[in-house]
């Protein structure tokens, strides 16, 4: 685990170098679904102090388990029922991806006198497999969020394709950075699109050259996973 973690901070490093961007720093969250305590504790020791889940009871049985300092991210889809067992112990929630579930965390968010911060999740590509906003709805999405006092968008994420083929990656990443543009362009009042949440062992270099500042690894630092 420790080589794996070296080197995937050469590579992030090397990936800013060549997008022009040597200065800023990538957030790397650890997604530490199926990993034990023992292994996600060890890799505590090694530096990481962000650690993603995709599921809300695994998500609760981790934040039991571990040390409190931790950032915990909901990185997956998320059903509307189980927001009040996590709204309150995650430093972002990556896949806000429609009005219902914007509702409920707004309720939550009032009921708990918390701001809960979000990021919209956009399926660039369109896949059926995949949840999140189609790019044209996005724009749209934003100014509804605009009505709900205590939801705060900090960024986008995106799951790129399974896929190896370059360009294809290169286009999802970067249709996401121009809609980060363009919702900065229009100067929203409590929007800032601080974070875009891209990028997975198999395409974080290309994610950080096409722009990303968070990364959401699994196995490329803790080995493959065992179902
Ligand atoms: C599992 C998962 C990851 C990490 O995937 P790896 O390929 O293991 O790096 C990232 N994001 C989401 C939403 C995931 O569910």
């Amino acid at each position: 685990m420790q080589n794996n973690l070296e080197r995937i901070g050469e590579n992030i490093n090397n990936a800013l170098i060549r997008s022009g961007r040597k200065d800023e720093k990538v957030d790397l969250i650890a997604v530490t679904k199926t990993i034990d305590i023992e292994t996600i504790n060890k890799s505590l020791c090694l530096g990481i102090t962000d650690i993603g889940e995709n599921r809300v009871q695994e998500l609760e049985e981790k934040i039991s388990q571990l040390e409190e300092e931790i950032n915990y991210h909901m990185i997956g889809h998320l059903q509307t029922n189980k927001v009040k067992y996590i709204y309150d112990k995650v430093k972002l929630i990556h896949s806000l991806d429609r009005k219902s579930l914007l509702k409920e965390l707004d309720k939550r968010g009032k009921i708990g006198n918390k701001i809960i911060n979000t990021l919209i999740q956009v399926n660039v590509a369109e896949e059926k497999t995949k949840f999140g906003l189609k790019v044209d709805d996005l724009i749209p999405f934003i100014e509804e969020i605009l009505k709900y006092e205590n939801i705060k968008v900090q960024g986008l994420m995106t799951i790129a394709p399974n896929t190896d083929n370059e360009k294809e990656l290169r286009q999802v990443f970067s249709t996401m950075y121009k809609l980060k543009e363009k919702i900065e362009d229009r100067n929203y009042k409590n929007i800032s699109i601080k974070y875009l949440s891209m990028g997975m062992t198999n395409d974080y270099e290309i994610a950080i050259e096409e722009g990303s500042n968070m990364v959401r690894i699994g196995s490329g630092i803790f080995g493959h996973r065992k179902y």
